[in-house]
């Protein structure tokens, strides 16, 4: 039993709220670390889309307003949380209709383009997390902080450290959860935030070619920085490819940035308890995964048949995601027999491209362009491979969930993907799927090409599932990974004094 006291402070958190895999995470590893012994709480905001009622969200009995001040405003905000929640990991939801009470996370729907307030919005959620501390008398021993959006939150805990009594040994870790994302805004903002100012200089902590940069931030001054799989964390320092430009800043912390694997909720992600799933299965009843596959080929409007594989894609559709190199393979691989179903949305140039592939391929691909969380269960569960062509992934969640669901990923060699399967042709008897390494279309289709060949051995077929299946993909091992990293930075001296 650990006992350490654990401030996760996260802009996303599952089910509440999700655009991509900071929101699994943001559920999913609070819980292991409470199962673990912690006392974890974990502060996000309370969109306006949140249904409280579904969720059983309501007002805590013990709590009074929080007053934020911030520059020379003062907003208020209340704090709720859910009934019935075990007390090692408990959930605070901050209430402000001024900040929240939207309908897009960071993303306005009716515009397209990124709330002007986001700065402010997130910067308050991290005032918030602090204020809420104080309340209940609370203090933790490390503040977790995650992505862009926490990215001044090290600063704000360095300033409580010699502001707040008891604050004196609470340390910071940072998650960068994705290098793309960075949070830039105009130096204004800092007027805005009504913190900061002294940090911004040419080359300084929150200084960036002349902009704020909030990422900058949490890297420069966080106790200890890590990311999500041991390659991504060498990629990101290694050029500006993975780093956008932070690979010096990153190359430069006097600790290492480590690698800590992301898990799944094996809870959620069972697929011999899936109630989401056409038949439960396990790695001896592959007759009922056939039941899935028929299942999601009707769903697709396709003819099943055993011997034509399913391909599959889950996606945020970006170019994050490697559709550049995957929309060329597509007629390839539908010129021989297969089919491939596509569930995700995004960016307009792909979903288009998509669209045109289900019309031209009516019988053989399918594409539903929705976030739809129990159509991405059928599909895992019914494919037979699943492709993640991507150019860069700070880890990736879905060729782990893949594996689970026998379901056998096809992967370009990059970050958690890389780290999580191993290629079947390279090692034949630990194999769990097939890596190219390349970022172009026709390594992609060799990759896909010794897959079929593969898919052709049901033996083979079956033992690359079957190894997939018993990795270990839970939360506990990563768990422990980060209750190391966080004792290692109450062991050290504070990197950032103010
Ligand atoms: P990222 O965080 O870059 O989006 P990850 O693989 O880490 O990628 O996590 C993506 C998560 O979002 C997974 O849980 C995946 O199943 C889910 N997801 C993405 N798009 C959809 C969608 N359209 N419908 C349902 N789930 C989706």
């Amino acid at each position: 039993m650990s006992g350490l006291r654990i401030l996760f402070v996260t802009s996303e958190m599952s089910p509440y709220s999700k655009t991509g895999g900071l929101a699994d995470i943001s559920a999913a590893l609070p819980k292991a670390l409470g199962a673990a012994g912690c006392d974890v709480r974990v502060v996000t905001p309370l969109y306006g889309f949140i249904d409280t009622g579904t969720f059983g969200i309501s007002e805590r009995s013990t709590n009074g307003h929080l007053d934020l001040r911030v520059a020379e405003h003062t907003l208020r905000a209340s704090v709720r949380s859910v009934n019935g929640t075990a007390r090692s990991m408990t959930p605070y939801f901050v209430d402000c209709d001024a900040l929240y009470d939207r309908p897009g996370i960071y993303v306005d729907p009716f515009t397209g383009k990124d709330y002007i307030d986001n700065d402010y919005r997130f910067v308050m959620l991290a005032r918030a997390a602090l204020a809420l501390c104080s309340q209940d008398d609370w203090i933790p021993d490390v503040v977790h902080c995650n992505d862009w959006q926490c990215g001044v939150l090290p600063l704000m805990v360095s300033q409580a450290r010699r502001a707040r009594k008891g604050w004196e040994h609470v340390r910071t870790v940072f998650t960068i959860h994705n290098m793309a994302y960075q949070g830039w805004f105009p130096p204004e903002t800092l007027g805005r935030i009504g913190n900061g100012d002294e940090h911004y200089f040419p080359g300084g902590p929150l200084e960036f070619h002349g902009l704020v940069n909030f990422l900058k931030a949490g890297v420069a001054m966080a106790d200890a920085v890590n990311t999500v799989s041991p390659t991504y964390a060498r990629e990101i320092q290694g050029s500006y490819e993975f780093g956008f430009g932070l690979e010096g800043v990153l190359r430069s912390r006097p600790g290492s940035v480590s690698g800590i694997l992301n898990g799944i909720d094996t809870d959620i992600w069972n697929p011999e308890a899936d109630p989401l799933i056409a038949a439960r299965f396990d790695a001896t009843s592959f007759e009922n995964k056939k039941a899935c596959k028929r299942a999601l080929c009707e769903k697709a409007g396709f003819h099943f048949a055993d011997d034509v594989p399913v391909f599959a894609v889950i996606s945020r559709i970006t170019g994050q995601k490697g559709f550049e190199i995957l929309g060329p393979a597509i007629p390839d691989i539908l010129n021989r027999p297969a089919q491939f179903v596509v569930l995700g949305s995004g960016d307009p140039y792909y979903e288009h491209m998509f669209y045109e592939y289900a019309r031209i391929y009516p019988d053989r691909f399918a594409v539903k362009l929705a976030y739809d969380e129990e159509l991405a269960h059928a599909i895992e569960a019914g494919a037979d491979f699943f492709l993640m062509p991507s150019r860069y992934e700070p880890c990736g969640l879905n060729q782990m969930m893949s594996m689970r669901y026998g379901t056998i990923p096809i992967v370009r060699s990059t970050g958690g993907l890389a780290d999580t399967v191993v290629d079947a042709d390279e090692d034949y008897e630990h194999g769990t799927g097939f890596r190219f390494h390349d970022y172009h279309t026709g390594a992609l289709l060799w990759a896909v090409e010794r897959a079929l060949a593969a898919y052709r051995h049901q033996t083979r077929k079956e033992h690359i599932q079957r190894n997939g299946m018993h990795q270990d993909f839970s939360w506990a091992r990563s768990a422990r990974q980060y209750i190391e990293l966080y004792q290692e930075s109450l062991g050290r001296e504070p990197l950032f004094s103010t």
